[in-house]
């Protein structure tokens, strides 16, 4: 069902979107059709709900993954992605990684090729899900990983391979820079304006949204030219763009004695492996962290764990054109088709992509239903073998219970 309207970009980067907004989804493998079987019905029903039915979202499926390898021959097509540029807003179930068919990872090829430089993880806790933390409720964040550079970009360099040989001699030789005997070498760079574009976004949702903070996390006592480097690039561009909106932590203490400037955001740095032990101990002074890819990848899961894992941990990857919203899991394929596993990753990415639309009444209402869902002690297994006493229900009927909440 496509008979709706396009979103469109205004000039100022913020959507224009119509009642009837078409969005491309991508199913996704092995448990990706269960999950968003559940998701449509509920982002569905709470969009009906909030509006009275006077909006509704007009899906239109995108063929990737072995469902497009199967159709077509090909695992992602240009067209594919064309589409999700050209429609703005996208969601994607989880994609499994084709082994040895020259591609990586598809998830990294469609953030690659649509350039989504900001990978935006909230983690917030959700009444009633089951936590490790003795008070997951003061864990409330949104991470900012940057999705481009890093050690993700690829330049990487076998061991013994003619490559890696080449390289050790050029940095011997030209560098006086010495690897050991046979070293893998991989390459991290890290870029002045892809470091401002992410922690630009993270500034400019703390300003949104009221925030306190920006933390970048870096590690930067080590390296020096990257991670450090991201940190002053971040200080700078908070200067350079947001100089009446942001005030830096060591001014704070200069100038006002540790009390914040009301609307002013505070701009902090902290070393990678301190902000995991101060996540963990006062997560409170924490609301927005920016950070490289690889610190990045590390910390979202570990926050993920601290407020109930990765079944019920939203994302999206996020670029100045377009957003594509996804469950932060993988395939998961020994549950596939069984209609057994959580859908809560990808119901709560698909209430970040309603709040995206600014239709906050209908993510409110995902998020609302879905905690009383939790609280009601009906769940799938993943949070059954948690909650003492609680009933293991199907991947369908969490998503069907969702919606009875929404009453
Ligand atoms: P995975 O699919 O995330 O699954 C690992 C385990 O996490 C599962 O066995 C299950 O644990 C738990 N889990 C994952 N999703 C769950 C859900 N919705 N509800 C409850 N539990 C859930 O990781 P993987 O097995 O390493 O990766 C499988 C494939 O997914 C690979 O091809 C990988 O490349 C791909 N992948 C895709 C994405 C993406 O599309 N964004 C991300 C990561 C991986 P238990 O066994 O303990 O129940």
């Amino acid at each position: 069902m496509t008979n709706g309207d396009k979103i469109s970009l205004n000039a100022d980067g913020s959507l224009m979107v119509p009642d009837i907004p078409i969005i491309p989804f991508i199913e996704g493998d092995g448990i990706g059709p269960d999950i968003w079987a559940a998701t449509q019905n509920v982002l569905d029903a709470a969009v009906a709900k909030a509006y009275d039915g006077r909006r509704r979202i007009a899906w239109l499926e995108l063929m990737v993954g072995e469902k497009g390898h199967t159709a077509t021959g090909n695992w992602l097509s240009d067209e594919a992605l064309e589409t999700i540029r050209d429609h703005v807003v996208a969601i994607k179930g989880p994609l499994t990684t084709p082994v040895g068919k020259g591609i990586r990872s598809l998830n990294v090829a469609i953030r690659q090729r649509l350039d989504l430089y900001a990978c935006v993880r909230p983690v917030r806790y959700i009444e009633a899900v089951p936590s490790p933390m003795k008070h997951p409720e003061e864990i409330n964040m949104v991470v900012f990983r940057e999705n481009t550079e890093d050690l993700y970009a690829g330049v990487e360099f076998q061991s013994g391979s003619q490559e890696a040989q080449t390289l050790a001699a050029f940095l011997k030789d030209q560098l006086r820079a010495e690897l050991p005997p046979e070293a893998g070498i991989g390459i991290k760079p890290m870029s002045p304006v892809n470091t401002k574009r992410l922690v630009s976004r993270a500034i400019a949702y703390a300003i949104d949204h009221g925030l306190a903070s920006v933390t970048l996390m870096h590690k930067g006592n080590i390296m020096k030219f990257t991670e450090g480097a991201f940190a002053r690039w971040g200080y700078e561009v908070a200067k350079e763009r947001f100089a009446d909106q942001t005030i830096s932590e060591a001014e704070l203490w200069d100038r006002y004695d540790g009390v914040r400037p009301e609307g002013r955001v505070v701009i902090k740095d902290r070393i990678a492996d301190m902000l995991f032990q101060q996540v963990l101990l006062r997560p409170a002074e924490y609301q927005v962290i920016a950070t490289p890819n690889l610190n990045g990848d590390y910390i979202s899961d570990a926050l993920a764990a601290q407020v109930g894992g990765l079944g019920m941990a939203p994302g999206a990857n996020i670029s100045d054109k377009c957003a594509v919203f996804e469950a932060t899991h993988g395939t998961a394929p020994k549950y596939a088709g069984l209609d057994k596993v959580n859908p809560g990753s990808l119901i709560l990415s698909g209430a970040m992509m309603l709040e995206h639309l600014k239709w906050d009444e209908a993510a409110d209402l995902v998020r609302s239903a879905l905690q009383e869902t939790v609280k009601a002690g009906t769940v799938t297994y993943d949070l059954a073998r948690q909650i003492p006493g609680s009933t293991e229900v199907m991947c369908s009927a969490f998503g069907a219970g969702i919606v009875a909440n929404m009453g």
